[in-house]
């Protein structure tokens, strides 16, 4: 019956689709009205589940009508013999047929589903390095973006530009031939180097490496010091670029400035096209959070998607953990999302962000605030215009950076804790009984928290 599914399915597909996604399906066994199947990876389970469940399962439904549903499973079937890391590359599809890019499963199994063309934000920190990577999905090795260099800082979008890419060329290619894509960390790289070195198969390593159409590696500073493994990259770089086979690369640092790597080798990876992801603005943060908001289908209030822009400034990766547990802890108890849970259930992210403000910051707002000279906040004269922002200071210092109070108290003037602590209680009595000060120290506040 399986074989016979099986071969529905192939003709119903395609052998290039079938090949790509529903080869590795085994048949594990039909337990009462439900047959159970069997993917090697997570990720290639629930793509098929989702793509081809329903086919599969209106395929056995007609082959054994006791059949009312499939279970899709991983792991691999025991008799056969574990996939080779790097499947062959998929063979052309036959006239007529759409031609459908075939990424090695390995690869497409380590790509994030999430991570697409679609659901990248572009903003003026990183349209120039989206441009370069659709550039390269829609004409992989084009003069001039041949190798795509892109850098950045960490959570900035590197990783998630390069799976776009090898996910575009896998639905959209273009023309007849079928393009492989390879994408790894460069610590992937250096592993499989290494198990090729032990288990006497480096040539296998390299010809696999060398027939791959795309070739992708992320990370590449982590080569640096890794002397064997670089020059075994340098010479599948050359091979591959000659060959005019595409290379993307990206890095913490710009080519340049990754000192540690060969020196022909950095000559090289600059000669292509090299974008750097910058760090991201408030505009650039805040539509992020609307869209993944969106896409996640919750809805957060402008407010408190500014807030969490203004605040969370490192990089996208912890803008995107902070909403995603506002979102959990939203559904989780059935809670509108607003800046009080947010302050709630961010509490220490937030508070690491917070312990980025300086005190020579604080002090530089408040006295541009109340126009008076820096060097009166450590002066000694105590005229009520002067003393008052200086305690203002003070207490904004104890609000929103770690330090302590005789710290707090040494920079300014070297006072003592006690009058940052006097400072701190009075400064709160205000704030309950003077509205508008209330308001100022409130602004003072949120200037220095953007
Ligand atoms: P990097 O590889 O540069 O360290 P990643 O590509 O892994 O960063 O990005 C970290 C997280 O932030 C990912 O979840 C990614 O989807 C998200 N992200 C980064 N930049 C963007 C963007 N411009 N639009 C949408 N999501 C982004
Ligand atoms: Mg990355």
């Amino acid at each position: 019956q399986w074989a016979r599914v099986r071969a529905r399915l192939q003709a119903e597909v395609g052998e290039v689709e079938y090949r790509t996604w529903l080869k590795q399906v085994s048949f594990a066994g039909l337990a009462g009205d439900e047959v159970v199947v069997m993917l090697p990876t997570r990720f290639l389970r629930d793509w098929v589940n989702k793509e081809y469940g329903e086919l599969i399962a209106s395929f056995w439904q007609q082959e054994n009508q006791l059949v009312k549903r499939v279970e899709f499973r991983t792991g691999a079937p025991a008799s056969r013999p574990a996939a080779p890391d790097l499947a062959e590359p998929v063979q052309a599809p036959s006239a007529g047929q759409p031609a459908m890019v075939a990424p090695r499963q390995e690869n497409m199994a380590a790509l994030d589903q999430r991570f697409t063309f679609e659901t990248f934000v572009v903003g003026k920190p990183n349209e120039f390095a989206y441009a370069c990577a659709r550039r390269v999905a829609e004409a992989p090795a084009t003069a001039g973006f041949n190798p795509l260099f892109l850098y950045g800082g960490v959570g900035l979008g590197k990783t998630h530009l390069m799976h776009a890419i090898a996910w575009e060329l896998s639905t959209n290619a273009r023309g007849g031939r079928p393009v492989s894509v390879a994408y790894m960390s460069a610590e992937k790289f250096m592993y499989r180097f290494i198990n090729a070195l032990r288990s006497q198969s480096t040539l296998e390593f390299k010809n696999e490496l060398r027939s791959v159409d795309v070739l992708m590696i992320d990370d590449l500073q982590f080569l640096i010091g890794k002397d064997n493994t670089q020059e075994e990259f340098f010479h599948t770089f050359n091979a591959l670029v000659d060959a005019g086979k595409q290379i993307v690369i990206s890095a913490d640092k710009s080519p340049s400035d990754l000192s540690g790597l060969e020196d022909r080798l950095r000559t090289r990876l600059g000669c292509g096209m090299v974008a750097d992801l910058h760090a991201t603005t408030f505009e650039l943060r805040y539509s992020i959070l609307e869209a993944k908001a969106q896409r996640a289908g919750v809805e957060v209030p402008p407010k408190v998607l500014e807030f969490l822009a203004r605040k969370i400034t490192s990089n996208n990766r912890e803008l995107e953990g902070a909403l995603n547990r506002l979102v959990a802890h939203a559904n989780l108890f059935n809670r509108q999302v607003t800046i009080d849970t947010a302050h709630e259930v961010l509490h220490d992210v937030l508070k690491a962000h917070d312990r980025k403000i300086s005190i020579q910051e604080i002090q530089k707002r408040v006295c541009e605030h109340y126009n008076i000279r820096i060097a009166e906040m450590s002066s000694a004269r105590r005229a009520r215009n002067i003393a008052r922002p200086r305690q203002v200071a003070m207490y904004l210092a104890k609000q929103l950076t770690s330090k302590s109070l005789p710290d707090i108290g040494r920079h300014f003037g070297n006072r003592d804790h006690t009058t940052v602590m006097h400072a701190v209680s009075r400064v709160t009595e205000l704030i309950a009984q003077d509205a508008a000060f209330a308001e100022d120290v409130e602004l003072l506040k949120r200037l220095l928290e953007n």
